[in-house]
């Protein structure tokens, strides 16, 4: 079997590879354009054989996506490249168009012709498994009107994202979805919660705030800190993805989350408790870390709930998260403790020097 990993320089895309290459012997090949949050660090040089290759191709140039597809002949393809960071897509919302949009058009297209070029057997086992966010149905506080379960966000929640980001990830899954319909492309779509965990980029809440505590700077809390979200640890994500894309039931999607629905100051509140436990020696003038907590302009058009209702996957598929917010959260603080060159060569740079397995 051989995946082919959109995204997988990325936080979630290099779980799903970390996870492929210790846990199964299905080949892997990693397409990433390597922007500035892909990171090569984030695949230890230990996992790597010949199960791995990487391509440094931009979903946006189709005539490389259409290459890779031939040279590989991928049976399973597992799409997570995409612009990210929500701040990033209200200041620049262009390459969010074009890499959450046009990308995934262009994957797709690439992923048909190739699908349809395939002799029966490999044709009829070949899946497309398109990962999304629980942000593309918008804001659970507003939602009096909207189909949700408990008030949660299940899968037939109408789409109402509120963001440039999110309403570029809706789009990319509606044009999944109408190429599942309309060609009958088999496709697979999980929308998840927040992630947390290793190898985060430090620019999203929780290893910001890890790496600013460290330094003795200020933790920027939005708006009240009341927004809620629901925490997903990555490794959790990582094996729900990979059951998904082998398992998962063609032409359904499935929510994913971590049944942690938490404020944010309260996870802020957490990582300052878990460090005041596990840094003894703070940065001069720090007597606990939450004493560096500042509440910031909010974001604009921030949502104020997200939450998932994951009983789908739990009940078709089996899984449920194995760490709960307190066991994870905790690993990921002692990681980046013991992890300072991963992040000190993102912070000055370094990372954009690795290259790793490229074929
Ligand atoms: P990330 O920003 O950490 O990684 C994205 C990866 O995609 C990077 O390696 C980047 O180099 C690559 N990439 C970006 N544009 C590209 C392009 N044009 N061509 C090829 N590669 C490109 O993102 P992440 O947090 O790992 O998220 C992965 C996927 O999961 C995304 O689709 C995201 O919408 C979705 N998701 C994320 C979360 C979360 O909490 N992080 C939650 C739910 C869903």
């Amino acid at each position: 079997m051989k995946i082919l990993v959109t995204g997988g320089a990325g936080f979630i895309g290099s779980a799903v590879i970390r996870y492929i290459l210790s846990e199964t012997d299905y080949q892997v090949v990693n397409l990433d354009s390597l922007t500035y949050a892909g990171n090569l660090d984030s695949i230890p040089a230990t996992l790597l054989s010949s199960q791995y290759a990487f391509e440094c191709v931009d979903i946006c140039n189709k005539e490389q996506v259409d290459r890779v597809f031939l040279q590989h002949q991928p049976d399973i393809v597992m799409h997570l490249a995409a612009e990210s960071h929500v701040d990033r897509s209200i200041e620049s919302p262009n390459c969010f168009v074009e890499t959450n949009i046009i990308g995934t058009y262009n994957l797709l297209e690439s992923a048909r012709v190739y699908w349809l070029s395939l002799a029966d057997e490999k044709k009829a086992g070949f899946r497309f498994h398109h990962i999304s966010t629980d942000e593309v149905f918008g804001d659970l506080a507003c939602q009096g009107s909207k189909e949700s379960q408990n008030g949660l966000f299940v899968e037939t929640t109408a789409y109402d994202p509120s963001s440039p980001y999110s309403a570029t990830k809706a789009s990319a899954d509606h044009l999944v979805r109408a190429w599942c319909r309309t060609y009958g492309l088999p496709t697979l779509i999980t929308n998840c919660s927040n992630n947390y965990g290793p190898y985060h980029f430090p620019e999203k809440l929780i290893p910001h705030m890890i790496l600013n505590a460290l330094n003795g700077q200020a933790l920027p809390v939005y708006g009240n800190g009341l927004q809620v979200r629901d925490w997903l640890y990555v490794d959790d994500h990582a094996r729900a993805l990979v059951l998904v894309a082998t398992k998962g039931q063609i032409g359904e999607r499935y929510n994913i989350g971590g049944h942690n629905e938490k404020r944010n100051i309260d996870v802020v509140n957490s990582l300052c408790s878990v460090l005041d436990d596990l840094v003894p020696d703070k940065p001069d003038g720090v007597e606990h870390y939450r004493d560096l907590i500042q509440f910031v302009h909010d974001r604009p058009g921030h949502d104020l709930r997200y939450a998932m209702d994951a009983s789908k996957i739990q009940r078709e598929l089996g899984w449920q998260p194995e760490e709960t917010f307190a066991t994870g959260i905790r690993k990921t603080v002692q990681w980046y403790l013991d992890n300072t060159a991963w992040w000190q060569r993102v912070l000055n740079g370094d990372y954009q020097l690795t290259r790793r397995g490229e074929s």
